[in-house]
């Protein structure tokens, strides 16, 4: 390991390196074959925008963590908050006895989730359990059981996140029963849909089947991501979210956003509704919220929050003290340093350059996302086929020469631009400096 840690992309070795093949090696006779990992480099350490592995190679991430170090990894304020907290207590449980900083992360939820009105939160370790929470708000709150879900909708992988999750392999496959009265709809998704559907359209596709098949008064809620991530970084047409919170509106159910992957700056706005001048009735956060801490969120208009009898919310770890304090410190790390308006520079780049470079490869079907959070969907010259194959080439070709850059997608052909929001440019420059060789080596 070199002692002082390049500041740029780096390769001493092959990817992976020795170490990390013999960690690997390692790793299969104990851990569970069901945990993937999309490149087998071992960290050693990692800041705002490069991960350094244990060989010494230092590699540009464009993933920071599936979205979730949008601060920088192992942000200086970020860590110092998790010292200081660490050094007083690390636990006690707020069902025992509370602490300052559960009080003040839900304070800043209830200042930056869009809404003037009141609003509470509960506060949980990871997104899928903020998912499972925020349905028992809909169902204690209306009365009633259903649940609606889109297309391509990616919730977590606990058995109720798994119902409202669409793609099966890997993520359900041999899981089942899911919880059941969950119901499934089509999405908004331009690329795709019949040419010139407004978002209206679709929305209007996706209720008369609803209400045909499942019946407005027995829906709790309709639960969205404003921008589908794991399915393929989707932007549905403008007007299709706010046709889906006026239908819940006049039908008594409740529009759920789960920004957890979408919030906290990394759409170039605190959260991606706000682009559609969306209020949710409830929020789900988790991801980038805590700096890379597990700590999640259901955030809500106060009415409905409360519906939740008296200790029906709670779990030993929700809102563990030094999670909260690593969100507070992150949370400040978001303002002082304006990172909306970083996300909107970083997006300015990456679409300048990948549509340049869709103009160039027939293969790069579509360029979208908004801020922080772009996909490149590709797909067979002269079609709209999905080309999952090629989209992995890619990728192992940028990971060969020290670019973290994954997939996502219900056909796995989008490459997925999740970059930290503090990501020196010139690293972001070098990154698609890379894809484009490999664009060039792959698709010419
Ligand atoms: N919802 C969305 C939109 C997500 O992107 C994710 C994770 O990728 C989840 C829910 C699940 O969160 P977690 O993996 O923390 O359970």
């Amino acid at each position: 390991m070199p002692s002082v840690r390049p500041e740029q992309r780096h390769l001493s070795t092959e990817i992976p390196g020795p170490r990390s093949r013999a960690l690997e090696e390692r790793r299969r006779s104990v851990v569970a074959r069901g945990v993937g990992s999309a490149v087998p480099v071992y960290a050693a350490a990692a800041g705002p925008g490069l991960l350094h592995d244990i060989d010494g190679n230092a590699l540009i991430d464009l993933a920071s963590g599936l979205g979730v170090t949008a601060v920088g990894n192992a942000a200086p304020q970020v860590v110092d908050a998790i010292r200081e907290q660490a050094g007083r207590f690390t636990h006690t449980c707020v069902l025992t006895s509370p602490y300052s900083g559960y009080v003040e992360v839900c304070e800043e939820l209830a200042s930056l989730v869009p809404g003037a009105h009141a609003k509470r939160s509960v506060l949980l370790s990871t997104g899928a359990e903020a998912v499972e929470n925020a349905v028992k708000v809909a169902r204690a709150a209306t009365g009633r059981t259903a649940i609606v879900a889109l297309d391509h909708a990616y919730h977590g992988r606990t058995n109720l996140a798994l119902g409202l999750t669409a793609k099966n392999a890997p993520f359900k496959q041999g899981f089942g029963p899911f919880a059941p009265d969950i119901h499934r709809i089509p999405t908004s998704y331009p690329y795709r849909d019949p040419e010139g559907m407004t978002g209206e359209q679709a929305a209007r596709r996706a209720l008369e089947a609803l209400d045909r098949q499942v019946g407005g008064d027995n829906v709790a809620a309709v639960v969205v991501e404003p921008i589908q991530g794991e399915g393929g970084f989707i932007v549905p047409a403008p007007g299709f979210l706010s046709a889906l919170q006026e239908w819940c509106l006049e039908h008594g159910a409740l529009f759920i956003a789960d920004e957890i992957q979408t919030g906290f700056c990394r759409t170039g706005a605190w959260f991606a509704c706000e682009h559609e001048d969306v209020v949710p009735d409830l929020v789900i956060t988790a991801k980038a919220l805590a700096g890379g801490l597990p700590l999640s969120a259901v955030t809500g208009r106060a009415e409905l929050m409360d519906a939740v009898q008296l200790g029906g919310f709670g779990g030993t770890y929700g809102g563990n003290p030094v999670a909260c304090a690593a969100a507070l410190a992150a949370i400040d790390v978001m303002r002082t340093h304006k990172l909306t308006e970083r996300a909107q520079a970083i997006g300015t780049t990456l679409f300048t350059r990948l549509d340049a470079l869709a103009g160039r490869h027939e293969a790069v079907g579509e360029v979208r996302g908004r801020g922080a959070m772009v996909g490149v969907e590709i797909v067979r010259p002269g079609s709209t086929l999905p080309d999952p194959e090629l989209a992995q080439r890619l990728v192992k070709a940028c990971q060969a020469r020290g670019v973290l850059l994954l997939t996502a997608g219900t056909h796995g052909n989008v490459l997925r631009f999740l970059p930290s929001l503090v990501i020196p440019l010139p690293l972001l420059a070098d990154a698609i400096d890379v894809l484009e060789e490999c664009c060039a080596e792959l698709m010419d």
